[in-house]
């Protein structure tokens, strides 16, 4: 049985080198980036107000207060995206707003709280406070140095990239092509959820779990339908699927019961099995196939199994795909409120809730196929085999 970590650095090494496209920036949230990302300008691009006001020199203001004003003659106003044309010179001020470029020989900025206008010197205005120099003044540069780099190869964009990749000037950027990735349910017990259920039938949850997780981690899901338990039949939809998709996600049929069909279809439509079981709770049988360039994840039918072994995973190999470099799920610190024990020989991620002041709470019965305790979750602690992890433990609670 392979450890959970092994499995991943064996399924990373069989992945095929990322293949790359230019997309518009707008539509990068969530995919990886494909090269180093540079900046085509500064950011800011130039010296700008931080606030309503008036530029200034800021030596003119050094005696201002509130009892005694100094008045600086207005000679100019720069609406946003105008520029001043002139130079200051002493005691002279420019109306500017937040974002307005700074006028040649101004070093500081008086906001427009700290001023007054008198009815008798309307061509002056009274600032009540001095200032600093620079104070209020964006500096060119100061966030991002034009030319450097914004973002490395294999970042999973987030919409602060987005936006940061948008500001500095980028209209396209190369990210990682996306995989499309097959969801095949196998069982000649499911049907359809809205459908009516004959005796023994139950609804079929998986396709529809895993569709978001695999999108989450930007692969491009699609649904096939439902496969009944028979060696055709089975052997069908896996050669359709690989016809149309790089990856292909089964769910259900890879244990060693009689009606189990996984394994034995795909091997016959020329698939190479790369090893079946990782030593995890839930979810142990987990088949990871080989069919020249394109993968197969074979996950186990019951619904926390399958949703547990996606994330652990097959998400992480969806964004590897992709070129990313971080690709585990993200870790949370918390505190355990109550104790989790794990009586079993294998590791247990064990679904949990970890509320706003960082307790960490078991989100219920912890059975395989106990959904509920899933949808109440927001996260998993790995507990070791064998173990009890106590009350007021510090925990790495894997957001889920
Ligand atoms: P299997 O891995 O096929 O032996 O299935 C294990 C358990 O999960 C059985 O109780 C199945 O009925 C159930 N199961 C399998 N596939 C699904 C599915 N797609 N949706 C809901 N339950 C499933
Ligand atoms: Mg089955």
């Amino acid at each position: 049985m392979l450890e959970l970590e092994d499995a991943l650095s064996r399924l990373f090494s069989l992945l095929p080198t990322p293949q790359t496209e230019i997309v518009a920036v707008e539509e990068t949230c969530g995919r990886v980036l494909g090269e180093s990302a540079r900046a085509t300008v500064a950011l800011p691009p130039f010296d700008n107000s931080a606030m309503d006001g008036y530029a200034v020199r800021a030596a003119d203001t050094a005696a201002a207060s509130s009892a005694h004003p100094v008045r600086l003659r207005v000679v100019g106003k720069i609406a946003a995206g105008n520029v001043f044309s002139g130079e200051l010179a002493p005691h002279q001020c420019v109306r500017l707003f937040t974002g307005s470029p700074l006028p040649r020989g101004a070093d500081a900025v008086v906001m427009q709280e700290a001023t007054r206008l008198e009815p008798q010197h309307r061509e002056e205005v009274s600032v009540l406070e001095p200032v600093k120099p620079w104070e209020n003044v964006r500096l060119q540069g100061e966030d991002i140095k034009a030319g450097s780099e914004l973002a490395a190869t294999g970042t999973v964009l987030s919409p602060g990239h987005v936006s940061l990749l948008a500001a500095a000037g980028l209209g396209q950027v190369r990210v990682g092509r996306r995989p499309s990735v097959a969801l095949l349910a196998t069982g000649s017990e499911l049907r359809a959820p809205g459908e009516t259920l004959a005796p023994g039938q139950i609804y079929e949850s998986n396709r529809a779990g895993l569709a978001p997780l695999i999108q989450r981690a930007g692969g491009v899901p699609k649904t096939f339908p439902l496969v009944p338990d028979n060696l055709t039949e089975t052997r069908a939809a896996l050669h359709g699927a690989f016809q149309e998709c790089d990856m292909v996600v089964t769910s259900g049929g890879v244990s060693v019961g009689e009606m189990d069909f996984v394994k034995r279809a795909f091997e016959e439509i020329g698939g190479e099995l790369q090893f079946w079981k990782v030593a995890i709770k839930p979810g142990r049988p987990f088949v990871l196939g080989r069919l020249g360039k394109q993968f197969l994840f074979g996950l186990p039918g019951n619904p926390v199994s399958a949703l547990v072994t996606c994330l652990l995973l097959v998400t992480p190999a969806v964004l590897r795909w992709q070129g990313a470099e971080q690709v585990e799920p993200p870790v949370y610190p918390g505190v355990l409120a109550e104790p989790l024990v794990n009586e079993g020989p294998r590791r247990h991620f064990m679904r949990v809730r970890l509320d706003a002041a960082g307790q960490v709470h078991s989100a219920g019965l912890q059975a395989s196929h106990a959904l509920s305790s899933l949808a109440r979750a927001n996260g998993l602690v790995d507990v070791p085999p064998a173990t009890t992890l106590p009350a007021g433990q510090q925990v790495r609670v894997i957001g889920w």
